[in-house]
């Protein structure tokens, strides 16, 4: 047993634990999760899990693992295990899970009428049979199954049983929950309206996977334990509620052995901090363990070992379970093993990670920025390669980028200055934290501060506006300018490419101008939104709570539509709708005037006024780009001063959300004193698919 620094107050944390079979080391427990990279990138996953394994995570998991080609969720990018072919990507996984003693887990899906099948063309397959439930509404039915195709899939279900075996792992996780698994289908009336053995009573519709579990402990001659990822409550009026899985619970005690338990739907499970504080689930798993004699691990984007601890020792839960909070910090559990609390580099709950997958990108994290570039750039989350040549850079803004920037080269061993020209640090974060519901966003600047603070080699200066001149003076070798970006108080963004016509009367403002206590506090307010992220909602939140009536006018169909990306979207209409915001979908400004403002229909074109005392912009950012500008006009001063290279890094080069900042910071620590290529080969490794040997042609 471990003795940390707290007289092994969290011992409990790091107790042996029997699944079925195998022995978790403790009961961090990461539980399945999609990263963007999948089977296009299997190198990027088996390195991310690595450094779980390494951070001392007892159970870690693949992402959504399809089994067959009958079912597949393209234009997301999961796993496959649909051959044998498909072994060798998901070994290396297995074998990096493993590396440091964590047990290797195995998610295994079938989406049946989640499975749009855009890229095999196989007809989707379905409990029963309808329009595909997916994000995009395809327009595609699934098929619903014979008995023969139930044999079939139980067949298949087998191969993916052998086939992970054969990979190395040692847990299968069978998914039915979030309303995405062919489990929680056959178990939910929702979407089993079978009459025959698998459809009815609850024991009819627990069939299927009472079939499946016997399959998978034959297959694999009870050597792999068994967990059973449901969904603690699925909504609506024949939805598998909480009630229904407490008593499929008590019939199916025994069935697998462990029950991973995550709320309804990926929405509401995978909520942010906006919506859903940590440990939101407590109350939909409380009492669970009770019914059972395994274990049950559930999530809750737990970052704090008290949280964690209350609930394993009020009896709420066996295993910690936790996604987000892994992929922000892979390190959490030896860090709290090692009582290193200031080190925890927890989770904001922005869900950026998400909207990795969600467009088919690769997932980055906001606080990590090591996460899926392990194997692409050799980034970590702990350890920093040595500085190289030279010594000494000076980053001038500490927001995000700044931060990050200044943290990385530090811990390279740079001698590094940062120079910040208020008296905060933490540039946008310092002032997006005190928004409606983005507090947890402060976290960015006070971890990356908290870092800084013991290193000899980062000196900090506040109040420090720096001209071009401060910093020919100052003369470090490598130049990051970090300036941020600031709103624009005119329509320019999507919709409008130049300013419309605008009456000077009329009161403008900018987020900029809210964020600093400035802004309308009472009457009627116009905020138009082209931006689509959060902020435009965020503030029109803010103005009612300032005793504004809010028009919320954005070109977008949705209101908040990139954030359907980070499952917020609908969160954010309800909480609009209740706050009663007017919403004003596809519509944009035309011209403003002294006392109304004219919107035009984005369809149409007809146009219709709507009469405002105040107009809040949230449209596009302009970079903070002039001392740049200023000093790099300068290169025979520069290179007097002995300045090497001067970057424009994060908002001051392109605005955008804050961990592409974080990214752009670590990029600049990582890149110093390396050869530049000016772009003419990838900055980063990545996998190209062999070609397939044999004729280009089928005969
Ligand atoms: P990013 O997201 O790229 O980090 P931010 O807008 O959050 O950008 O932060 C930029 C920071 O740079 C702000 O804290 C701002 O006060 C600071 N800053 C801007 N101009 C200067 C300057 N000339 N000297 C020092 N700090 C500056
Ligand atoms: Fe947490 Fe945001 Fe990182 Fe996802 S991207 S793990 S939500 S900090």
């Amino acid at each position: 047993m471990p003795k940390d620094s707290l007289n092994g107050r969290y011992d409990i944390l790091f107790e042996p634990m029997k699944i079925g079979p195998k022995l978790a080391k403790n009961r961090f427990y990461q539980v399945p999760h999609c990263n963007g990279g999948g089977y296009r990138d299997p190198s990027a996953v088996a390195e991310m899990r690595r450094t779980k394994a390494e951070g001392g995570w007892g159970v870690i998991f693949t992402e959504q693992t399809e089994i067959h080609p009958s079912s597949e969720i393209t234009p997301f990018i999961e796993q496959h295990l649909w051959e044998d072919k498909d072994i060798p990507a998901l070994a290396a996984m297995a074998e990096a899970m493993k590396s440091h003693g964590a047990l290797a887990g195995i998610q295994l899906a079938y989406s049946g009428i989640n499975g749009p099948n855009l890229y095999s063309r196989e007809v989707p397959l379905a409990v029963s049979g309808g329009p595909i439930l997916t994000f995009t509404s395809d327009p595609v039915q699934a098929r619903t199954m014979d008995r023969e195709d139930i044999r079939d899939l139980r067949r298949w279900f087998r191969h993916a049983f052998r086939r992970s075996q054969s990979a190395g792992f040692d847990l299968i996780c069978l998914y039915g929950a979030h309303g995405f698994g062919i489990l929680q289908h056959f178990l939910s009336r929702a979407t089993n309206h079978r009459t025959d053995e698998y459809g009815g009573s609850l024991e009819n519709r627990s069939r299927f996977l009472r079939e499946i579990i016997e399959d998978a402990r034959e297959e694999t001659k009870g050597e792999m334990a068994i967990s059973l990822r449901l969904s603690l409550h699925e909504g609506g009026a024949f939805g598998f509620s909480n009630a229904e899985v407490r008593d499929f619970i008590q019939m199916h005690g025994d069935l697998p052995d462990i029950w991973d338990l995550a709320h309804g739907t990926w929405e509401e499970c995978s909520g942010t901090s906006r919506f859903k504080g940590e440990g939101a689930q407590e109350d939909l798993v409380r009492g669970i363990r009770a019914l059972t004699s395994k274990p049950v691990v559930g999530v809750g984007r737990f970052t704090s070992a008290d949280a964690m601890m209350r609930q394993i020792t009020s009896g709420v839960l066996d295993f910690i379970g936790a996604a987000r909070p892994s992929i922000a910090d892979p390190f959490l559990p030896n860090k709290i093993k090692e009582g290193r609390f200031d080190d925890i580099r927890e989770c904001i709950g922005c869900n950026i990670c998400v909207s990795g997958d969600m467009t088919g990108g690769i997932s980055r994290c906001t606080q990590n920025t090591a996460f899926m570039e392990e194997w692409r750039k050799g980034w970590h989350p702990e350890r920093s390669r040595p500085k190289g040549v030279s010594d000494s850079v000076l980053i001038v803004g500490a927001g995000p980028t700044g931060l990050e920037a200044a943290l990385q080269a530090a811990k390279r061993g740079y001698q590094v200055t940062l120079a910040e020209a208020t008296k905060i640090l933490g540039g946008r974060v310092a002032q997006e934290r005190n928004l409606p519901g983005l507090s947890a966003w402060g976290r960015v600047a006070d971890y990356r501060i908290g870092q800084l603070a013991p290193l000899q080699n980062a000196e900090i200066y506040r109040d420090s506006h720096l001209t071009a001149e401060d910093i020919l003076a100052l003369g470090a070798q490598h130049v990051a300018i970090a300036t941020g970006a600031s709103w624009r108080r005119d329509v320019v963004a999507r919709f409008h490419l130049h300013p419309i016509e605008t009456d000077p009367d009329m009161p403008i403002f900018t987020p900029n101008d809210l964020m600093s206590g400035g802004g309308p506090t009472g009457g009627k307010v116009v905020l138009y939104d082209d931006d689509h992220f959060y902020m435009g909602s965020v503030l029109a939140e803010l103005l009612v709570q300032q005793g504004c009536d809010v028009d919320f006018v954005t070109p977008a169909v949705k209101v908040a539509e990139w954030t359907e990306n980070t499952l917020e979207q609908s969160a954010i209409m309800r909480r609009l709708l209740e706050k009663g915001v007017a919403v004003h979908n596809s519509k944009a400004l035309m011209s403003i005037a002294t006392t109304e403002v004219t919107i035009g229909c984005t369809w149409t074109g007809r146009q219709t006024g709507l009469g405002t005392d105040a107009v809040v912009m949230v449209t596009s950012r302009r970079p903070n780009d002039a001392l740049y500008h200023a000093l790099k006009s300068r290169s025979n001063d520069l290179k007097r001063a002995g300045i090497e290279t001067v970057r424009l890094i994060g908002d001051a080069a392109a605005p955008g959300p804050i961990a592409w900042a974080t990214y752009a910071g670590r990029r600049f620590a990582e890149e110093l004193d390396t050869d530049d290529d000016h772009g003419d080969t990838p900055r980063f490794r990545r996998e190209i698919a062999a070609l397939a040997p044999g004729p280009s042609r089928l005969p």
